[in-house]
């Protein structure tokens, strides 16, 4: 790659991943702890700050801060366990609620074309944080793989973690699980 073309890949990614570096820099989220622990213990009146958009009994949803598409959502058990045999029945049957929740706020919010749902289980399957399950729920729309370079672990985003946020919220209020047609 030419210099001019990684200045621009770098300004760019500074233009449009700022929420990036307040991650990095805010104490509380740093990588002493295990971030799917820390971010629901800070307590619900910070959930806009740590991007949690709905929490429900065993398990709650959140935004990724790095995500692969605008409202790239994980599915965390409040418990820190690494694999899906570890997880209580009731763990298990709440994180298939959740991603039917994410699913349907998604479609709402921003009327993806597709959906990439999975876990990876442990490093070696490709599993950023490995000791603390989660399941990825990832929009997709025709072509985003063409015209969206890949930065590092980040893409540029056409719009900021915070707008995603706003717009799922009420989505994923509204909704109750199970109630599908
Ligand atoms: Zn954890």
């Amino acid at each position: 790659m030419t210099t001019s073309g990684k200045e621009r890949l770098d300004s760019l990614q500074r233009l449009w991943t700022p929420w990036r570096m307040a991650y990095i820099k805010d104490p509380d989220q740093a990588s002493e702890g295990c971030p799917f622990c820390v971010l629901p213990d800070r307590g619900p009146e910070h959930d806009r700050e740590t991007l949690i958009v709905y929490r429900a009994r065993w398990a709650f949803a959140i935004l990724n801060a790095y995500p692969y598409n605008p409202g790239h959502l994980m599915m965390v058990p409040y418990r820190h366990v690494a694999s899906i045999d570890d997880l209580t029945l009731e763990e298990l049957h709440e994180l298939a609620d959740l991603c039917q929740r994410g699913v349907r706020a998604l479609r709402a919010a921003s009327g993806p074309h597709a959906f990439n749902i999975g876990m990876n289980i442990g490093g070696v399957a490709g599993a950023g944080i490995a000791d603390h399950l989660h399941q990825h729920v990832v929009p997709r729309w025709g072509g985003d793989t063409n015209f969206m370079p890949v930065i590092g672990q980040t893409r540029v985003l056409p719009e900021l973690l915070e707008e995603t946020y706003d717009r799922l919220l009420p989505a994923f209020a509204e909704d109750e699980p199970g109630s599908g047609t």
